[in-house]
């Protein structure tokens, strides 16, 4: 299929009561997963009925009320999206009634990997350009412990079907003192080396896990400090309206992003909200306030879902208030796995 681009039409942009417009979507298209990274999910997960789990229509209805609305870039995302089952047709939709008008920019995912080989060429037949793929190290045995189910060389071969397949692979590693933090320089040779785009993500506190998060969390301002030792790094100016800042690495000619929610605040340029694989749609990642956009639509249709966009703007807060102490209750409850990474 080719995709083509024509002007967008925006109705009334999503505003906050801050002036921050909102043109970025994550959805949550599912909660499952087929692994139980320690950080991410309890051993014992247990995932919600699929009757709670919003319908390809209903994931279409909303998504297509956010685009009208100035909705600009779609990130699906889970638990693991390619694990839903039919994920491609709800793919071959969106990229048809979105990507192909024009209506949106960029159509992405973040997946663990673990089934992309299968889908890496029709992603990128169907208009997808990039795509965030996690991992945390490159040690087979490594890999098992921390996503508890993952074979890493599954993964890897999702990695180069990716590129292969021409889609631009930015991998997300999750920096955790005392298990990875000694491979975050081979995984920055070795990424940039193969033509990758690395970005290194903080712990963040959502959600109960079987350890003290204050044990594994790891400031990547020390690791920044520490990478600069070594590598000349000099930021740059791209900006996504998120909480990565990026770095040019001289030394390997690659891109380093660092997502630090905790140790750098980035609330003030947000354009972002998140809807869960229920409908819920939260506008800060840290912060509980939501609005129910499946009872919307089920009650009011697409005018109840207009005016519920209207309220969830107002509902956005300026900030979120992370803080990962020693015994600290985690700052929201649920897991990433929910609200959609
Ligand atoms: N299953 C897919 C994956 O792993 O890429 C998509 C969903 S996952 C929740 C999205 C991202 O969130 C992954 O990069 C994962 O490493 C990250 N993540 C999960 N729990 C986290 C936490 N508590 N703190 C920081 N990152 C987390
Ligand atoms: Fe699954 Fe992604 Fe969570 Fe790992 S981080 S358990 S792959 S949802």
């Amino acid at each position: 299929m080719s995709v083509t681009a024509s002007a967008p039409t925006t109705e009334r942009p999503l505003i906050d009561g801050f002036g921050r417009q909102v043109t970025y979507l994550r959805v949550s298209v599912t909660d499952r997963c087929d692994f139980r990274c320690t950080y991410c999910m309890g051993e014992d997960m247990v995932f919600l009925p699929r009757s709670e789990i919003l319908s390809f229509e209903e994931i279409q209805t909303v998504i297509g009320a956010f685009v009208r609305r100035g909705v600009r870039k779609v990130r699906l995302t889970g638990g693991e999206p390619l694990v839903r089952r039919d994920i491609m047709k709800l793919i071959e939709a969106l990229s048809r009634q979105h990507l192909a008008t024009g209506a949106l920019d960029e159509l992405t995912l973040t997946t663990n990997g673990s089934q992309l080989a299968h889908h890496a060429q029709r992603l990128a037949e169907l208009g997808l350009r990039r795509i965030n793929v996690s991992l945390d190290t490159l040690d087979a045995e490594k890999f098992a412990t921390i996503t508890r189910r993952g074979r890493l060389a599954q993964v890897l071969d999702g990695i180069f079907a990716a590129r292969d397949a021409g889609l631009a692979v930015k991998l997300n590693m999750v920096a955790l003192k005392g298990i990875n933090e000694d491979e975050i320089v081979p995984m920055l040779d070795w990424a940039h080396g193969e033509g990758f785009e690395l970005t290194l993500i903080e712990e963040m506190p959502l959600g109960a896990v079987a350890f003290e998060r204050a044990d594994t969390h790891l400031s990547l301002r020390t690791v920044r400090d520490r990478l600069a030792e070594r590598y000349t790094l000099t930021p740059i100016a791209r900006r996504t309206g998120g909480p990565a800042r990026y770095m040019q690495v001289q030394e390997t000619g690659g891109t380093l992003g660092f997502i630090t929610p905790l140790s750098h605040n980035f609330c003030e340029s947000c354009n972002r909200v998140r809807l869960t694989c229920t409908g819920q749609l939260y506008m800060c990642l840290g912060q509980e306030d939501r609005v129910d956009l499946r009872a919307a639509l089920r009650e009011g249709g697409t005018e109840g879902l207009d005016a519920a966009l209207d309220r969830a703007m107002m509902l956005k807060p300026k900030g979120h208030d992370f803080v990962i102490a020693r015994r600290a209750a985690p700052a929201v409850s649920r897991h990433m796995s929910v609200t959609g990474g």
